[in-house]
């Protein structure tokens, strides 16, 4: 089963630290839309044998298109694709575009599914990170939610903030525990190039927090979430049992995806492709029906690659049979080296014919998927 990820290109303001693609005036809504759904039609048959699982709405900012925007483009993906066995409909809402009765359209659309952009519910680190809402519209949010049926509500943190202190993280943790959502995704702040936070690193008004200190809002998170009924699934993500992303879960597994709308991402059948990163390109490249993304194969080295990095931050790992049914013998006797040596370490283990990375290693995921690595 294959996923569909839609790319909406709006926020109202940049945060920080964000490096998705998006611009700030919405006034090409209207043509945005129309292309998009033009694009739906054009990549009809990328997934034509397949079912369609989940559809996920990004960005950007998905809540700043109206109902009639969303269910236009969600009736365009019923008219093109086999969606009738779809069994999650995500969209990204950010809290302050929250009403009910814009909730309720949603539900009527047919999305089951809401991700919000919390952060944190510490109204002067929302401020430092530029998020436009405050943590109590985030706390109504949620309450607004479930109100208009939503059962599935995932809420995203961010941690390894400058000048975060552990008691402001511990508050942030227990206030989400507290809104009873079933799933959690929890990223410590990277500080990419062309982002505002990066200009002020590079410029010393801000430094990274310390490894020590990482650790340790790590471990609280996977502490108190694991003690609230949370599954550490993945590196970066927590659900109640059973309701893992299916979305992303399909990624981690190396599923096709289609991915549209500007600078949008696709998997399929081993070729990677990518739509281009300017809205106003790809208004008049899908309209003027020329070339409006590039791709690539994957190698055998680029499969192996993605294999052990999407499977080693998952709580399941990396499975032998698949690996080795990808693989060629020189990717395998890599692999058999660094898996000796990275056992021998206590770094991953070897369970029922998948590779794990230990508990207590966890948070140097990254390192130890490097170690692992064709370069
Ligand atoms: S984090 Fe979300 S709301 Fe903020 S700029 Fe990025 S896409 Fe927009």
């Amino acid at each position: 089963m294959a996923g569909i990820y839609i790319h909406v290109p709006y926020c109202i303001q940049k945060c920080g630290y964000c490096d998705f693609y998006s611009i700030i005036r919405l006034t090409s809504k209207e043509d945005f839309v129309a292309t998009l759904i033009k694009e739906i039609e054009i990549r009809k048959s990328a997934l034509v044998k397949e079912g369609i699982q989940t559809i996920y709405f990004g960005g950007g900012t998905p809540s700043l298109l109206s109902i009639d925007e969303l269910g236009r483009i969600y009736k365009a993906l019923k008219e093109h694709f086999d969606i009738s066995n779809v069994q999650e409909v995500t969209i990204e809402v950010n809290p302050d575009d929250v009403t009910h009765d814009f909730l309720k359209s949603l539900k009527n659309i047919g999305f089951n599914r809401l991700s919000m952009g919390v952060q944190s519910f510490n109204n002067k680190i929302l401020a430092f990170m530029n998020r436009r809402h405050s943590a109590d519209q985030a706390k109504n949010a949620v309450q607004i939610a479930k109100q208009a049926g939503f059962n599935n509500i995932s809420i995203d943190l961010i941690y390894g903030i400058p000048n975060m202190s552990m008691e402001c993280w511990r508050d942030s943790i227990d206030q989400t525990i507290d809104m009873d959502v079933q799933h959690i995704s929890a990223y410590h702040l990277t500080f990419e190039p062309d982002t505002p936070f990066f200009t002020k690193l590079k410029r010393n008004e801000i430094q990274e927090i310390k490894d020590d200190d990482s650790l340790q809002q790590y471990n609280l998170l996977v502490k108190r979430l694991t003690e609230a009924g949370f599954i550490d699934y993945e590196i970066s993500n927590f659900s109640k049992p059973s309701l893992e992303s299916q979305h992303n879960s399909n990624y981690w597994k190396g599923n096709n995806y289609l991915g549209l709308g500007p600078s949008a991402h696709s998997f399929i059948n081993q070729v990677r492709s990518w739509n281009v990163s300017d809205l106003n390109e790809y208004i008049s490249l899908v309209n003027n029906a020329k070339n409006f993304s590039e791709q690539e194969e994957l190698s055998f080295k680029d499969i192996y690659n993605e294999t052990i990095m999407l499977g080693l931050r998952t709580r399941k790992g990396v499975d032998l049979k698949q690996l080795k049914h990808d693989g060629n013998p020189e990717i395998l006797s890599h692999f058999s080296k660094e898996l000796k040596i990275n056992m021998a370490a206590g770094n991953v283990y070897e369970q029922e014919g998948f590779i794990r990375i230990s508990d207590d290693k966890k948070f140097l995921t990254d390192k130890i998927i490097s170690n692992f690595f064709i370069v």
